[in-house]
């Protein structure tokens, strides 16, 4: 059976055709997806007949919830939620005063490994597809009743590793039958896959780009990210500064700040030689301990005068605003093991 939640509205249209039903069926039955139907029971501008028919050739697969945590402090809420076949993501609902996020997960686990990371510990599960990717939007909307308008994806999973998925993905939530979200509302986030950035930077323009750095020095960060050995720092730094020339759009450089390993003096100073002149901007997230890797994180304060420093060496920086910190919600470093503290 096909999930008609992974299809765009052209294959939509090719899917009606081949069923005998008019190309424009396709628009109708896309928007009742996006609009949160579950079944095709509840598209009611559809025949009997053909909601019927669509009910044996195909399926709405939807996301169950499994556990919802909820901040006491800012409106956060961090979600378990499942997939058809058993396995388990996870999802964030942050609220900001310019309106409603989500951190959206691209895979079920991850293969990239990165040491402070418990998300990606147990490896990789498998890709999520296109629907499942876009369902953790549907599903927190229906939960919380609140429409969201931005989109993170940098929850479990490496997108990029995930690449066709994540597009479709993406082309799906901006149609104007679907969640009409604009590009520039939505920020994908890599552990910097080289090929995939320029690619990238062609296919989606409008998109913003978050790259995890961590640290400008080779050593330090293939430490923390063995990714970093197909793809060492100067490499991925190119790539950003070529993406930054043919989209003009600012990127931005995530950087958990771990105590004693990227947070000296030697290493600030690296990075703010290595951005120097770059269209970017430095987010300085003090890291959330992860108690399996052994990496403990700078706090608030030093993270504040690091951002200070930056700044007055002409690189942009502020300090993540800690959103759901008593659920542990940080985007990236959502927790092996969720099962037992939610
Ligand atoms: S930080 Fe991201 S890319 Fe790295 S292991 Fe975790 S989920 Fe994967």
């Amino acid at each position: 059976m096909i999930n008609l939640k992974d299809l765009t509205i052209n294959e939509l249209e090719d899917f009606f055709q081949q069923q005998g039903e008019k190309k424009f069926r396709a628009k109708q039955v896309f928007s009742w997806i996006y609009r949160g139907a579950r079944s095709f029971e509840e598209m009611t501008d559809l025949s009997k007949g053909l909601r019927q028919a669509l009910s044996q050739r195909a399926e709405l697969d939807s996301l169950r919830i499994l556990r919802v945590q909820k901040s006491g402090k800012d409106g956060t809420r961090k979600y378990l939620l499942g997939l058809a076949d058993g396995n388990t993501i996870e999802s964030v609902f942050m609220k900001y005063k310019y309106g409603n996020s989500i951190c959206v997960s691209s895979q079920a686990g991850c293969r990239m490994g990165c040491r402070f990371c418990a998300s990606g510990m147990d490896g990789l599960k498998r890709n999520l597809t296109p629907g499942e990717i876009a369902d953790q939007i549907l599903t927190i909307e229906r939960d919380t009743g609140e429409t969201i308008n931005h989109v993170v994806v940098m929850g479990t999973g490496e997108p990029f590793d995930n690449y066709d998925n994540l597009l479709k993905f993406i082309r799906n939530i901006h149609e104007k039958e679907g969640l009409n979200i604009s590009l520039r509302n939505i920020t994908v986030s890599t552990c910097g896959l080289v090929p995939k950035i320029r690619e990238f930077a062609e296919d989606m323009k409008q998109v913003n780009l978050a790259v995890s750095l961590h640290s400008a020095d080779d050593g330090t960060r293939q430490s923390m990210m063995p990714i970093n050995k197909s793809y060492p720092v100067d490499q991925l730094l190119a790539a950003c500064r070529r993406y930054t020339e043919e989209t003009g759009r600012r990127i931005t450089f995530e950087y958990a700040l771990v105590k004693g390993k990227n947070d000296t003096k030697e290493q600030i100073d690296l990075l703010a030689g290595k951005l120097k002149g770059m269209l970017c901007h430095v987010n300085l997230i003090p890291l959330n301990e992860v108690r399996e890797s052994g990496l403990y994180g700078s706090n608030r304060k030093q993270a504040l005068e690091i951002a200070a420093y930056l700044e007055a060496r002409g690189i942009p920086a502020t300090v993540r605003r800690e959103l759901g910190a008593d659920i542990d919600a940080a985007c990236g470093q959502l927790r092996l093991g969720e099962l037992e503290k939610f």
